[in-house]
């Protein structure tokens, strides 16, 4: 198991699983209402990376997160729109399921709704208000987190600090800014479910909490998220469960932010202020790239310049793929490179350093084709088999074939035949006109192979 750094303690730990070999995770995914963000885009990657390095270490994954279906947000949005709140959820739903293909992200384990969670969240409030943790006010139920044992912990600050920060509304009936809605009352004209606390809506921290015992159980392994949702949201979670006596996340995990260039700068290729501008204007695997080449925990700073070297970096990673397609193939006996996955994987196991992991795989790249530039010998295989074993570890997809129209395959064909009966001019004049539709064919032991000219 990798080492990981746990917000609840703020330094690197050992992760070591409520059952060997198996790993429980939650992740608090989007609020359906409008086009995703970068930051969207990039906690997905990290969660996803993480994902695929536990499973590449043998470690049976069960991944949870969540689609909120229902938030004043969604309500706001859809009666600026004229459509139902639903119609609207669902419409951005599909929107998020779309790029989360293209970014190449699997899709989690499983995938709860909040709406169809609300008997549960009932229940947990009832409870909450039984053991008097909770109160009612005439717009709603609160939880009191002066009763909450440890409130602030994931904020890092105490409750007297947190308290002293805290925006203090008028009209207030809350015992403390700090005290959270478990279930808002709302007119029956808006969108809302019966409930013994009067027709309304449960609160978004109500139905992480909900849904994460309710779908991995008590002392789940890893909960995870943006680090804007460390405090209050994940803060208010965990603290619904302390307020049941109930174990909740062993470990949390908070990934960093999304800096976007500045506006001039944006502008000049594109405005990347949403995931889908982002992945239209460029290779979509080069946000994945520049996610893993950033520290998860590191600001990520996102320009059309950066974008534009993650996508050189791509076509080097291509071009490398492409060369040892068949290398790889007709060498079944090597083994990938033991020095180089030792790296990739010590860099991982501590905190996912997945900038120094990639670097690794850059290195094995750059010996693989040093090698085979001598000769196809052990060193030249063995390090293109790591890097490309580590590179799909990461979710790299390799393009390791062009797509080459039948006219260019057809004249490489002939040229080979002028070859074989040893007619070097005509060859020539073939290579020549392969060259002119913009590829360049080369010689290998099983025929030919090309490369964009
Ligand atoms: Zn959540």
């Amino acid at each position: 198991m990798p080492r990981l750094f746990d917000t609840q303690s703020s330094e690197i730990v050992d992760i070591v699983p409520s059952t060997e070999g198996k790993f429980s995770m939650y992740v608090c995914g989007p609020t359906v209402y409008d086009e995703p963000h970068l930051g969207h885009g990039r906690f997905t990657l990290v969660y996803d990376i993480l994902r695929r390095y536990l499973k590449y270490r043998g470690v049976e994954v069960r991944f949870v997160s969540n689609i909120t279906d229902v938030d004043d947000k969604i309500i706001t949005r859809a009666a600026e729109l004229g459509i139902s709140a639903g119609e609207l959820a669902k419409r951005y739903e599909e929107v998020w399921w779309d790029l989360m293909e293209r970014l190449g992200v699997e899709k989690p384990d499983e995938t709860p709704h909040a709406t169809d969670w609300i008997a549960q969240m009932l229940e947990l409030v009832t409870e909450m208000v039984s053991t008097g943790v909770a109160y009612e006010t005439t717009d709603g139920v609160y939880l009191e987190v002066a009763k909450v044992d440890g409130y602030g912990l994931l904020a890092r600050q105490n409750l007297a600090d947190l308290r002293s920060g805290a925006r203090v509304e008028v009209d207030e009936q809350k015992k403390s800014p700090l005290d959270f809605a478990l279930w808002k009352r709302t007119p029956e004209t808006e969108w809302g479910w019966e409930s013994k606390f009067g027709f309304g809506r449960p609160g978004w921290h109500t139905e992480c909490v909900a849904m994460a015992l309710g779908i991995l159980g008590e002392g789940f392994d890893l909960h995870g998220g943006g680090m804007d949702l460390a405090f209050p949201h994940h803060e208010n979670e965990r603290a619904q469960a302390v307020a049941m006596g109930k174990n909740f996340a062993r470990h949390w995990m908070h990934n960093g932010f999304v800096m976007v260039g500045d506006e001039k700068m944006a502008k000049s290729l594109g405005n990347f202020t949403t995931l889908k501008d982002l992945l239209d204007s460029t290779d979509p695997r080069a946000y994945r790239l520049l996610v893993a080449r950033s520290h998860y925990r590191a600001p990520l700073e996102v320009t059309a310049e950066i974008l534009q070297d993650a996508a050189r970096s791509l076509e080097r990673i291509d071009a490398f793929a492409r060369r040892f397609a068949d290398v790889v193939l007709e060498r079944p006996e090597v083994a990938p490179s033991k020095e180089v996955i030792d790296g990739f994987n010590e860099a991982m196991d501590e905190d996912l350093n997945s900038p120094v992991g990639l670097a690794h795989v850059f290195e094995a790249i750059t010996r693989a084709n040093f090698a085979l530039d001598r000769a196809l010998n052990e060193e030249a295989v063995s390090n293109a088999k790591a890097a490309l074993l580590l590179l799909g570890t990461l979710g790299i997809v390799v393009q390791d074939r062009l797509e080459v129209p039948q006219e260019v395959i057809a004249l490489a064909e002939q040229r080979k035949v002028a070859r074989s009966e040893k007619d070097f001019a005509a060859a020539d004049k073939y290579r020549d006109e392969i060259l002119q539709l913009g590829y360049v064919v080369e010689d290998s032991d099983l025929g030919f192979r090309f490369r964009k000219a």
